[in-house]
């Protein structure tokens, strides 16, 4: 992994970017997959979207270490139960003892009986005061699994979107893997810092092969469900789980739900 991605970025007042990348070949070139995770600190508490992919254990505490301090972890909110986004909580609970698990959570105590009495359902809707700033916690309009959640700190006006907003740059797929990627360098990138905004044609190839079922879903729905929650929730910057940060949001969401519809269409859609 390269080192550029072993630091966390602050991204806004009490807002980190961790995680790291998962390299891939494509036709020759290196490329980067991200898993990232973000930590929001309060004046009172600290919690972490998605705990990062195992592979990035170490680097994940390092970055927890740095931005932390002395402080303690207090939630850890796993978007949904898949490896890169659940997948280091057995080490995090350990390592933060009095650290909760948050979000929709019904079979945690099955996979960690050990952590019995550490899981907190939420629902959408639901808040937690973190001193100062509240997090909340929302629906997932787009997902892959029928328990995920988004969250939005209200603190800096950062939405996280989970597997959702997804989308690659100008670069060639990985051999044999229709994930969306980057090149090394470009790994702590905001959206607006990328050499150019993604096309449609990118977002919809992230799109489409991270979410299969977009091809026969049609999206208007979600995206006026989006629309309102950006409306009701003011949305400086997007946090997705496999994709550089989007800080151009009505950019992008328009850009995303061309993608989409287009995906659905299976036409092209000519972009404005
Ligand atoms: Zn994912
Ligand atoms: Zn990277």
């Amino acid at each position: 992994m390269s080192n550029e991605t072993t630091a966390a970025r602050p991204i806004a007042d009490g807002v980190h970017w961790l995680g790291g990348c998962l390299p891939a070949n494509a036709q020759g070139q290196e490329v980067h997959y991200h898993v990232s995770a973000y930590l929001v600190v309060g004046a009172e508490a600290a919690i972490l979207v998605d705990t990062g992919d195992p592979a990035h254990l170490p680097t994940v505490i390092g970055q927890l270490d740095a931005v932390l301090g002395n402080r303690s972890l207090d939630y850890v909110f796993p978007t949904h139960p898949e490896i890169p986004h659940a997948g280091n909580l057995p080490w995090l609970l350990d390592r933060y003892p009095s650290a909760l698990v948050v979000g929709d959570v019904r079979d945690y105590s099955l996979h960690f009986p050990e952590h019995e009495g550490r899981f907190r359902p939420m629902v959408a809707g639901e808040c937690i005061d973190l001193g100062g700033r509240e997090f909340r916690f929302l629906p997932a309009f787009i997902r892959d699994l029928e328990n995920t959640l988004w969250g939005y700190d209200g603190g800096a006006g950062m939405l996280f979107v989970s597997d959702g907003f997804s989308y690659i740059h100008d670069v060639p797929a990985p051999d044999g893997d229709d994930e969306p990627v980057h090149l090394p360098g470009q790994c702590r990138l905001l959206s607006g810092e990328m050499p150019a905004p993604p096309t449609v044609e990118q977002a919809a190839y992230g799109t489409g092969r991270a979410l299969y079922w977009t091809k026969f879903v049609d999206v208007s729905d979600a995206f006026r469900r989006i629309d309102e929650t950006l409306d009701a929730f003011p949305t400086r910057l997007i946090g997705p789980a496999h994709g550089n940060v989007i800080d151009d949001v009505d950019g992008m969401l328009r850009t995303s739900l061309a993608a989409h519809r287009k995906v659905y269409e299976g036409k092209p859609l000519y972009s404005e």
